[in-house]
């Protein structure tokens, strides 16, 4: 059965889009830990971030550091922050978290709440200084 992040790349399942290219696609966790909390997903359906081709891994990377880019230029955290967890979703993907506070929680089980206006708007903001 498909992964609820495959669903997502076929267009089945909404997401808050940040980016997209032949082989990824980013878009904001749905149950976000900090605002702007993205995650970086390869198209390919590979459970274990590690199980990914060396090529695949330093593309996803790559893809990874754009956004990353996106998310400092747009929202200003101190940095952002990653985190590779996949216990809940058995399909590879790298957690962006921007770390605003040195006392922030940046935990995986810390979720804040972020309205739905508020994640489109984030959404709209750090997608346009994407470059891939
Ligand atoms: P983990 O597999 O432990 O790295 O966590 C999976 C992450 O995917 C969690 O932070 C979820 O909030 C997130 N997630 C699950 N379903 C969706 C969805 N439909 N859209 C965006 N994020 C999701």
């Amino acid at each position: 059965m498909a992964t609820i992040f495959t669903k997502i790349i076929q267009g089945e399942i909404p997401c808050y889009k940040i980016a997209e290219n032949s082989t990824h696609i980013a878009f904001l966790d749905i149950n976000p830990i900090a605002a702007g909390h993205t995650l970086v997903v390869p198209k390919e359906e590979i459970d274990y971030l590690f199980d990914l081709s060396d090529s695949l891994l330093a593309d996803s990377m790559f893809f990874a550091k754009q956004v990353a880019l996106a998310i400092d230029k747009t929202l200003k955290p101190i940095r952002t922050g990653l985190i590779v967890e996949g216990l809940e979703v058995p399909h590879a993907h790298i957690h962006l978290v921007p770390i605003y506070d040195e006392r922030q929680n940046v935990s995986l089980r810390n979720k804040v709440e972020i309205s739905k206006e508020k994640m489109a708007e984030l959404a709209e903001t750090i997608s346009a200084e994407v470059k891939l």
